[in-house]
């Protein structure tokens, strides 16, 4: 199943949200929107929260563009339509089922029986559902590290480091941390023209 989600990722020490795509694959969620936050849980739990803090955190999900208001208006009273006839409007068929069933509601209820608490707590969900998470896949896995060496301690223009005067860096050893989607290759090219070409003027002067 694959559709286009918004994630929010909180830990004692950031949080980040991200709308696009989002796949549930055999072994895990996987798609942009789980790379593009995934680092916030990861650094939890590598214990880089700050101290006394729990070392966890917790995505959010919100399933559709809809937010409260909106889905209040489409779980409104609607002919014959059932609960599930609303859902799948708006999402992948299983995947309105199941979240039917973790609420708590009936599948098949017509909106017009559908009780107050029933919709709030199907709301809840739908708008800021917490996704339950227990692992990442590593470093073999990982597309892009974080952390490195600190951008203020290069010099932009070649990319020298201004600690150890002859070393140029660029690419994944600096800590940038782009999102997912081209801007990793761009850094690393960027980067790393820049500072070959500084290292090889300083060689050819
Ligand atoms: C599976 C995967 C998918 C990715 N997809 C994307 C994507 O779609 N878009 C995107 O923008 N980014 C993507 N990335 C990230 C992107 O590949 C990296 O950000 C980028 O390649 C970093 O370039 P780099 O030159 O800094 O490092 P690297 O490409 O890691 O190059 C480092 C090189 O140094 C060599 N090396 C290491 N140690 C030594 C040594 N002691 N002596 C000599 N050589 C050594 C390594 O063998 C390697 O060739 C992906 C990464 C992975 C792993």
């Amino acid at each position: 199943i694959s559709l286009t989600v918004s994630l929010t990722a909180r830990s004692a020490l950031s949080q980040v949200t991200w709308r696009g795509g989002f796949l549930f694959t055999h072994h895990g969620y996987s798609g942009p929107s789980v790379l593009n936050v995934s680092h916030v849980p990861v650094r939890a739990r590598a214990g880089h929260s700050p101290k006394g803090q729990p070392p966890t955190a917790k995505v959010q999900v919100q399933w559709t563009a809809l937010g409260d208001k909106e889905w209040e208006e489409a779980l409104k009273p609607h002919g014959a339509r059932t609960v599930t006839g609303a859902l799948r409007a708006e999402m992948p068929d299983r995947l309105a089922t199941a979240l039917l069933v973790k609420a708590n509601v009936e599948p098949t209820r017509p909106l017009t029986e559908l009780r107050r608490d029933e919709r709030l707590r199907l709301i809840d969900m739908l708008v800021r559902g917490e996704l339950p998470w227990q692992g990442d896949e590593g470093y073999k896995k990982a597309e892009v590290m974080g952390g490195g060496v600190a951008l203020s301690e290069v010099d932009p223009r070649t990319m020298e480091s201004r600690r150890h005067k002859g070393l140029y860096l660029c690419g994944e050893v600096l800590d940038a941390f782009g999102p997912i989607g081209g801007y990793n290759f761009l850094w690393a090219w960027a980067t790393g023209r820049s500072a070959g070409s500084a290292a090889a003027a300083v060689v050819k002067n």
